[in-house]
């Protein structure tokens, strides 16, 4: 039943804390949840729109960026003069396109008819567009050249054509016949094995007669770096085959010569071969000279793919503009030639012509639209993707997360076909929670958590305290009758036996009159005790102080327990060294005090049988101390001790009746008088309780009472 109690009164604590913290502090989080995803909706909201801005602006950029070039070329157009070959030199334009790494090639664009395109960055032209005409030789040089042809032909005679040829006049006027007599006699030196001369002689060549094109329009110098360079492999220098062969491809890459396209297929075929036949990995000069050749290469098969993209375009007849998606601004074009598209400006230029700008889409994605998208405020930690017109991925952003719905850009029709695709970033609850100016919302939760936190700890407090206080109730009640019941239970079997007269004896009649004094005073002791304990509890007990000797006091206390104590073999010795003098105190408080710590003295006494009370003065106080040589009291339960129904949990006091309140209102009376109780005790050899009263005692004067406190 009692345990019922205590389980009621647990789940009523646990009832409230559910109905005062937990019910509130649930309704109070779900709109705070709700605040967060109304919160959450706008961020998106505006994340949203603050994107589909960024994107107006990084097309918008781009834009600017294209019309930087256009207008700085508009600028100087009216100064270049109009074309008239399909491929065509100016250097003007030449420097321009240099600075402007946004245009992949410049076209002018006649009333009618094809492109004519700029030689700018083209490492070769179709051989039906070469604005060199094969070279017609003067006269003399072609009788020159048969007299030369019959000696080395019919007549086989090398060293003779050698001389032959060496002591030609030259032709003063023309570099070009000097050029090929120098090539013949180099071919002769060879013939004759004359390698180091024959070197020499394609020396010369390369040095001074580099640009000299002979029949069918070759360059020189180009025949004679890979004759060079073969004649070295012969002589098993590679080095020099490598370093001439290096020669020879950085004058390719850099377009030294117009070259027509099946020659400059075919030299590069051929400085192929020759790097195949000195690749030799133990020597680390030929290694080094092969990664630059390789270099070269790479360099030149780039360039080759843009010159290919140009090619296309010259060669396409008519532009044919894709005239559906024609921009807005009216002058930018975007048209598809075998696959390539092109995006191009035109600017009007002298006469009836337009200049025009193919716009490189690769540079101003990499100068422009990337940049842009990085350095915009809006878009530089959200995930994104830039795709073309099929919807191919050009680029995205390094970390790349496709959980968002996404915003999306259509780059407008005087622009590539490019969309720009924004994923926002995710805000989740707890996102939204934690991110800068969540603000209440934070507060609310922290708020939620640290009441929750601090409820549940009172809570489950209160119901630990209030369990172990109704078990130390139960304790109390059950300990306390036991106490009522033997001292009644003696006094009624000694009463009965009076009354019915079967006590014959006047020593016993007496003996059992003084058991029954000795009882009842000790029941009324502990009535007093437990009357005193509830009245302190609730702050109603009164005291009557008064200045006075507390020697007779201590000793009535201790001549009383004397006298019932003496059956049992007490030896209660009061040692008294000298007068104390007069203190402020309540007579009847201090009986208890003594009576409750002598009871215990003896309680707790054990097979002992020696009790020692001490009064004396020291210093402004006066002590009593209360010593007995019993059971003792562990270390960590001195302070317990005076706490309301606290018993010690040894075995000895257990088998000893008690109430667990004794202590407590020794304490509680003592400090009334302004004292203080002490307790100096070590299990097995007893203990020794020690009142110190001050003096000057409370400054109450005498007679006065007053209500203790709690
Ligand atoms: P009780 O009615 O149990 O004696 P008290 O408040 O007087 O209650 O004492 C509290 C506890 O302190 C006792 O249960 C006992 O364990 C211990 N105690 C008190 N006085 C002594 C003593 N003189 N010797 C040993 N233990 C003592």
């Amino acid at each position: 039943m009692k345990k019922k109690k205590g389980e009621i009164q647990r789940q009523r604590i646990i009832i409230y804390y559910v109905l005062a913290i937990v019910l509130p502090c649930l309704i109070l989080g779900i709109l705070a949840i709700r605040g967060i995803r109304n919160d959450q909706a706008l961020v998106e909201r505006e994340q949203r729109s603050s994107l589909l801005e960024s994107g107006q602006q990084i097309i918008s950029e781009t834009d600017e960026y294209l019309q930087d070039v256009e207008n700085s070329f508009t600028a100087i157009a009216g100064s270049i003069s109009v074309p008239r070959k399909r491929i065509f030199n100016d250097s003007l334009l030449c420097n321009f396109s240099s600075q402007h790494q946004a245009i992949a090639g410049i076209f002018y664009l006649p009333e009618t008819g094809p492109p004519y395109l700029l030689n700018y960055n083209l490492l070769y032209v179709p051989d039906d567009f070469s604005s060199v005409t094969d070279i017609t030789r003067p006269q003399s040089m072609e009788n020159i050249l048969e007299k030369g042809w019959q000696i080395e032909f019919r007549e086989n005679d090398y060293r003779k054509a050698l001389r032959y040829y060496q002591n030609v006049p030259p032709d003063v006027n023309s570099k070009n016949s000097q050029g090929e007599i120098l090539n013949i006699i180099a071919r002769l030196q060879k013939k004759l094995n004359l390698y180091d001369d024959a070197i020499k002689t394609y020396d010369l060549i390369w040095n001074d007669y580099t640009d000299v094109l002979i029949q069918n329009k070759i360059p020189l110098g180009a025949v004679a770096s890979l004759e060079k360079s073969l004649l070295c492999i012969e002589k098993k220098d590679s080095v020099s085959a490598l370093e001439t062969v290096c020669l020879l491809l950085t004058q390719l890459q850099k377009s030294a010569w117009e070259t027509e396209y099946s020659h400059f297929s075919n030299f590069l075929t051929k400085a192929d071969e020759i790097v195949s036949l000195c690749e030799n990995p133990n020597n680390e000069e030929i290694k080094n000279l092969i990664e630059s050749i390789n270099a070269l290469q790479d360099s030149i098969s780039s360039l080759v793919k843009h010159t290919e993209y140009l090619m296309a375009f010259l060669q396409s007849g008519d532009i044919m503009v894709d005239n559906t998606n024609q921009g807005t601004s009216n002058h930018r074009y975007k048209t598809r030639i075998n696959g390539k598209s092109y995006f191009f400006s035109l600017v009007p230029a002298n006469g009836l012509g337009e200049w025009g700008l193919i716009m490189d889409q690769d540079d101003i994605l990499n100068n422009s639209v990337y940049h842009s998208i990085i350095t915009n405020k809006g878009t530089s930690d959200v995930s994104w993707e830039l795709t073309d017109a099929n919807g191919e991925q050009l680029s995205k952003s390094d970390f790349f997360t496709e959980e968002t719905s996404p915003v999306g850009v259509v780059f407008p029709s005087d622009l590539p076909f490019w969309s720009l695709t924004f994923y926002p970033e995710y805000t989740g609850l707890f996102n939204s929670l934690f991110r800068p100016g969540a603000g209440i919302f934070l507060y609310i939760f922290i708020a939620i958590v640290v009441i929750l936190a601090f409820g549940l700890f009172f809570t489950l407090q209160t119901v630990n305290n209030e369990l172990h206080l109704s078990k130390m109730k139960s304790y109390f009640m059950s300990t306390v009758s036991h106490e009522f019941k033997s001292p009644l239970t003696s006094i009624r079997q000694m009463a009965e036996m009076l009354v019915h007269g079967r006590v014959p004896s006047t020593e016993r009649q007496h003996k059992y009159h003084t058991t029954i004094l000795q009882q009842s005073e000790r029941l009324s002791h502990l009535i007093d005790n437990i009357l005193d304990f509830s009245k302190m509890e609730e702050g109603q007990k009164v005291f009557r102080f008064e200045k006075a000797d507390i020697t007779p006091v201590v000793k009535n206390v201790v001549e009383s327990f004397k006298d019932h104590t003496a059956l049992q073999g007490f030896n209660i010795d009061l040692s008294i060294p000298e007068p104390v003098p007069e203190i402020v105190f309540d007579r009847e408080a201090m009986e208890q005090v003594m009576h409750n710590l002598l009871d215990n003295a003896c309680k707790y006494s054990g097979d002992a049988r020696k009790v020692e009370v001490q009064l004396l003065s020291k210093g402004n106080n006066v002590i009593i101390s209360v010593r007995d040589y019993g059971v003792g009291i562990r270390k960590e339960d001195h302070d317990k001790i005076f706490s309301r129904f606290y018993r010690t949990g040894d075995e000895l006091t257990q088998t000893v009746k008690g109430s667990g309140i004794g202590l407590t209102i020794v304490k509680q009376l003592v400090e009334a008088h302004n004292g203080e109780i002490t307790v100096g005790s070590s299990p097995g050899k007893g203990s020794t309780f020690t009142v110190i009263l001050p003096m000057k005692g409370t400054d109450i004067p005498h007679s006065q009472s007053r209500q203790s406190g709690s």
